[in-house]
């Protein structure tokens, strides 16, 4: 036998490696409305066999968390809400007392689950099963439970399979009156759960719907209106969400009426995403197809202050405030308001009305690590800049920026500079900036999910530049709405789930003004959430639906196989121009992709129980 050996993966290791791979996907593709307290008994399981066992809170404890929900999940007798707190002070005893933090995380995370769906465990304690609300749960298809707007998507896939786009567009219009956006700049939140994750890959949702608006017909033409009701809606911003409560409502029949304060309709999605990202031409043809629907709009008009919106109150017969996020934070350190700080709102508002601002030969530092920061930086080289330098307090991986963005960012040759946190801008004697200020931090303890930056012992560094671009986040325009009476919290309006606000009677509101800085088919889903409860509150029950049929669901090809991709233009190329970024996927591509689709609508898991629901 040798001293020593050089170490090889055997066969078992191999496999439990693929194992390990295999449990990654299914992880990765858990449906929604799946019984919390099973999915926690699971990974509890998981835990317990990770551990090393040396400590006996860890080996002998977790092992009789194990036991207590194994008896809570129908395999004991005698069950009690004694039971759950057990299991809670058996959580806390290995947390306060495992020597590692491999014990104390599993602890945690049994505690976790205690606190945010204690009702899960108490109803299986007492009743021996799952909440109502998961029993009920309406929409068990993943990828469409998990779409903001619930768009019916292995309807509109399959109809792409059957090359039938119009129809395809007609679907998806039921729920999303904007597919062409949607199909190049959604952040596909549908994709996540997807079951075809258990075989390979998810289904690239986004790149059907793509396809789909690339190969329909020049127009395709909206459903038919209802019949007048008379009724009129005002709507404050015609941002995506307005503008799609204000289509829904004039389907309906009613007469919705969009004030929107600038010179063009569109909200962030003309006044904020780049053309490079969301060609105008494409935004175009959805806002078309919406004013089709027969809503009026009134452009360059401010809805600033209490008395306007009182008299729009009063004047219509319900109003939809969807005014978006659109000022901008403040950096909050010394000389931010030099010549040369632009916020990136600002600037991206200008490039919105044909404005561009001249940054040739200059050098450019972005604030921030968010989308925006991405897309500001990425316009900065579109325009010229000799350089860009992306600043950021915290770690590349801590930025709230997708993984794709920033790729893309430093494809096209702009610089990250991670862990430095802006101190003072530096000014020449005219007042135009000179450099950014930065200290230098570290990742210190986690906190709200992510490390916290600290400052790290190290010299404050000067990065030499002529525009600083400040993109840490946008603020509502709150005050005059405050004042009117519309609850506010932490800056944003406050409603209810309906999207009413409370104590106004007829008065709605939805979008980035709700929630804060969002998504797209997120104030897109607050605006058709809007539609359905003004429609109510006006007295009607007006259905939206299609007669598009969905063509029935065939076995489908169980093979493992890759997932098509949209691919990009070459970096060097686009990064000088406006132009769309993103080429779509061949015909046979997305043939193969619609194939992959496991029609989880009609097979398995997730059929549409009660059937599919083609109205609302
Ligand atoms: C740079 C940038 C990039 C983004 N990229 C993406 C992306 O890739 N994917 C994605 O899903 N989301 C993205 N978003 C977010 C997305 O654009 C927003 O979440 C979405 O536009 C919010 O829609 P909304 O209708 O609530 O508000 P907005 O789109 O902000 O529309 C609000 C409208 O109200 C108008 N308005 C405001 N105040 C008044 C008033 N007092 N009177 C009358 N009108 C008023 C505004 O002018 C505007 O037209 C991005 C945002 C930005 C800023
Ligand atoms: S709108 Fe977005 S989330 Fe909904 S199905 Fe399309 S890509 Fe997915
Ligand atoms: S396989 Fe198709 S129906 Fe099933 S979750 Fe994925 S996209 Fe949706």
């Amino acid at each position: 036998m040798s001293r020593l050996d050089i170490k090889t993966d055997d066969q078992v290791k191999a496999v439990v490696e693929d194992l390990y791979h295999d449990l990654e996907r299914r992880v990765a593709s858990s449906p929604p409305g799946q019984c919390p307290v099973d999915m926690a008994a699971a990974f509890l399981k998981l835990c317990h066999a990770q551990t090393c066992g040396k400590c006996v809170p860890c080996r002998i404890g977790l092992g009789q968390i194990v036991n207590l929900i194994d008896d809570l999940m129908e395999l004991g007798e005698d069950t009690s809400i004694e039971t759950v707190t057990l299991i809670e002070n058996t959580a806390e005893a290995i947390r306060d007392s495992a020597d590692c933090a491999i014990g104390t995380e599993a602890a945690e995370m049994i505690l976790r689950g205690l606190k945010s769906f204690g009702d899960d465990y108490e109803e299986h304690a007492l009743r021996k099963r799952c909440t109502e609300e998961i029993r009920n749960d309406k929409a068990p298809v993943p990828c469409v439970s998990k779409c903001p707007a619930e768009v019916d998507i292995p309807g509109y896939i399959a109809l792409v399979l059957h090359g039938r786009y119009d129809d395809a567009i007609k679907v998806i219009r039921k729920d999303n009156p904007f597919p062409h956006v949607c199909g190049l700049i959604c952040e596909h939140p549908c994709e996540d759960r997807c079951r075809r994750n258990l075989i390979d890959a998810p289904i690239n949702i986004r790149a059907m719907k793509r396809y789909a608006v690339d190969n329909c017909s020049d127009v395709v033409p909206i459903p038919d209106k209802l019949d007048d009701t008379g009724k009129r809606i005002a709507i404050i911003g015609g941002g995506p969400s307005g503008l799609t409560a204000a289509y829904y409502l004039a389907l309906m029949g009613h007469k919705p009426k969009i004030f929107e304060k600038r010179q063009q309709l569109g909200g962030m999605l003309r006044y904020g995403i780049p053309n490079y990202r969301l060609p105008r031409e494409n935004l175009q043809w959805d806002i078309d197809s919406i004013l089709s629907s027969g809503v009026e709009v009134e452009l360059n008009y401010d809805v600033n202050d209490e008395e306007k919106i009182k008299n729009l109150r009063d004047e219509f017969d319900a109003v939809y405030i969807s005014i978006g996020a659109h000022t901008f934070k403040q950096l909050g350190i010394e000389g931010e308001n030099a010549r040369g700080v632009i916020p990136a709102v600002a600037m991206l508002r200008d490039i919105g009305d044909e404005h561009k601002p001249d940054f040739k030969d200059k050098a450019v530092v972005v604030v921030g690590g968010g989308n925006v920061a991405m897309d500001v930086a990425r316009t900065a080289k579109r325009l010229g800049a000799s350089s860009v330098t992306i600043v950021y307090r915290r770690r590349r991986a801590d930025m709230t920026a997708l993984d794709e963005e920033i790729e893309g960012a430093v494809a096209e040759g702009c610089e990250l500079d991670e862990l430095k946190a802006p101190v003072r801008v530096e000014t020449d004697d005219k007042g135009f900036v000179k450099a950014l200020w930065v200290k230098p931090q570290m990742a210190g303890e986690y906190k709200a999910g992510r490390p916290k930056p600290i400052n790290a012992k190290a010299d404050e560094q000067s990065i030499p530049c002529d525009i600083i671009i400040s993109a840490i986040g946008q603020n509502i325009e709150y005050e005059m709405f405050e004042k009117y009476g519309v609850p506010v919290v932490w800056g944003s309006l406050k409603t209810e789930s309906s999207s009413a606000v409370e104590d106004r009677e007829g008065v709605y509101a939805g979008g980035d003004c709700v929630t804060g800085p969002s998504t797209v088919i997120k104030a897109i889903a607050a605006g058709k959430v809007a539609a359905a409860n003004i429609d109510n509150y006006l007295g009607y029950d007006h259905e939206i639906k299609t007669d598009v049929e969905i063509p029935y669901a065939e076995n489908v090809d169980k093979k493992p196989c890759g997932r098509a991709e949209i691919r990009l233009r070459y970096a060097t190329r686009r990064g000088e121009d406006f132009d769309g970024i993103e080429c779509n996927i061949s015909d046979e591509e997305a043939l193969q992709e619609a194939g992959r689709c496991l029609r989880c609508d009609h097979f398995g898991l997730g059929s549409f129980r009660g059937g599919r629901l083609e109205k609302w």
